[in-house]
């Protein structure tokens, strides 16, 4: 892991849910929404904490804090992705649960949001450890999930294996077959296709409607992506096969940059075959991983980690659009920064919902029992991007705001109608 990023993430140690409620509270006073709205969205409805005593292949028990929280039902059964990782805190998963609510709003989605996880090292543990953790956890959250109850996918250390245990789990204690009580599944167990790429999909659509808007042709413009798992993996193949050169890229073991451009899918190559390590890569000259986000390129993808664009980086990007593939990868005092450099920043919530869009389609394909080609899948995905991303440039040129902002605002009206019309006790 970089240095750069350490510091980066020990200086921005306070409240990650406090950043959001800034944002949404700047959102709000925007566009004038009412205090009531507003003090409903700024609490979480359902916080679950769990302890996993879980049997560790040495025969000794380690205790794991399992997490799961809902953010809101306003406009439809919560959904959120469950994370491992050694970071994970009831804080940070407040935070993630509130952004799904927002996300699944943006993109026009029938869902509230909720987020999950786990701390955990996965690079610690063995399959076999991994599986029974997976399993307590799952058994341990029956009573919150539900195919129209709370949706969980997956997120940063988790895939569709971990999906396929908890839908096993699940299906175990509930005695029903149900597999639309959670998405990112393995297409063998009820996955849909085209949910693998779906995040990073998202990427490359919301890069190509941004340029467009921009007046920046594709075709040689180039592209800087950090974090090369699911998201930042599949938005650099994609960018590449619409013609955008990747000059840089990166992970935790190491950040590469040619200005010829890389070959992505020899990079994916040699990273699988290397247990997920870029490390070692040699079709581009290595820099230190502080570098990576300041690297010359017109388009910087943070696909990686929160709070990886600070105070301190942000002066010395040189993209002129980021997108963010990551959640919360920019610290509120950056969005400043990025705002007078006259970046166009398309945010997380819009930015990285074409997962939880083909998550949607999956549920929607479970419900039905009747699958989908990964063409139409595509099609319906890129299509509820695009629409996305216009009603959040339409509403930054109409409050004459950022994009963040305004994606905000465009969840905010469709949430504002959910908390009205279902009202309180
Ligand atoms: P992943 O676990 O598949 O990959 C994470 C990547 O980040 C890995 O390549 C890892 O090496 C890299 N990384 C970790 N620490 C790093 C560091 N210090 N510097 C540089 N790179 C580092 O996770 P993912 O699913 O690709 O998720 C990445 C981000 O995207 C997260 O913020 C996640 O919340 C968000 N996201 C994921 C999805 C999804 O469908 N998977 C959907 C929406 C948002």
């Amino acid at each position: 892991m970089s240095t750069h990023t350490e510091t980066a993430t020990h200086a921005h140690e306070q409240s990650m849910f406090e950043a959001v409620l800034a944002r949404l509270d700047e959102a709000a006073k925007l566009m004038n929404l009412s205090p009531e709205v507003a003090l409903v969205l700024r609490n979480c409805s359902k916080q679950v904490k769990v302890n996993l005593p879980v049997m560790m292949d040495n025969g000794k028990i380690q205790v794991f804090d399992g997490y799961r929280t809902v953010h809101s039902t306003h406009l439809g059964p919560s959904k959120g992705g469950i994370r491992y990782a050694m970071d994970v805190n009831a804080d940070e998963v407040m935070a993630l649960a509130a952004w799904m609510s927002f996300k699944c709003a943006v993109a026009n989605l029938p869902y509230g949001g909720a987020k999950g996880g786990i701390k955990l090292d996965p690079r610690a543990h063995s399959i076999g450890e991994l599986e029974r953790i997976t399993r307590a956890y799952a058994v341990s959250m029956k009573d919150v999930f539900g195919v129209n109850k709370d949706i969980p996918a997956p997120d940063m250390g988790t895939s569709g294996r971990e999906m396929a245990w908890i839908l096993d789990e699940f299906n175990k204690n509930t005695g029903e077959d149900s597999p639309g009580v959670i998405t990112g599944k393995p297409v063998a167990v009820g996955g849909s296709l085209g949910r693998d790429a779906a995040t990073g999909r998202g990427v490359m659509v919301n890069t190509l409607c941004a340029l467009k808007k921009m007046g920046i042709n594709p075709a040689g413009a180039t592209a800087v992506v950090q974090g090369f798992g699911n998201v930042g993996s599949h938005a650099a193949r994609l960018l590449a096969e619409r013609g955008i050169k990747v000059v840089g890229i990166g992970d935790h073991s190491a950040s590469f940059y040619n200005e010829g451009g890389i070959d992505i899918p020899a990079a994916i190559d040699f990273s699988v075959k290397n247990n997920r390590n870029l490390k070692g890569f040699k079709g581009a000259r290595e820099i230190p991983n502080a570098e990576l986000l300041t690297s010359k390129c017109d388009i910087l993808v943070p696909a990686a980690l929160q709070n990886v664009i600070t105070e301190e980086n942000a002066p010395n990007i040189q993209a002129k659009l980021i997108v963010e593939g990551a959640n919360g990868p920019t610290v509120p005092e950056a969005d400043e920064i990025i705002r007078e450099k006259r970046i166009v920043c398309v945010p997380d919530i819009l930015a990285n919902a074409g997962g939880v869009t083909v998550s949607y389609f999956e549920w929607v394909q479970n419900k039905a029992g009747y699958y989908w080609t990964e063409d139409e899948v595509n099609a319906r995905h890129d299509q509820k991007m695009e629409q996305a991303f216009e009603a959040v440039w339409y509403h930054k040129e109409q409050y004459n705001t950022s994009m963040r902002l305004a994606a905000y605002i465009t969840a905010l009206l469709k949430l504002e109608q959910g908390v009205k019309l279902k009202g309180a006790y």
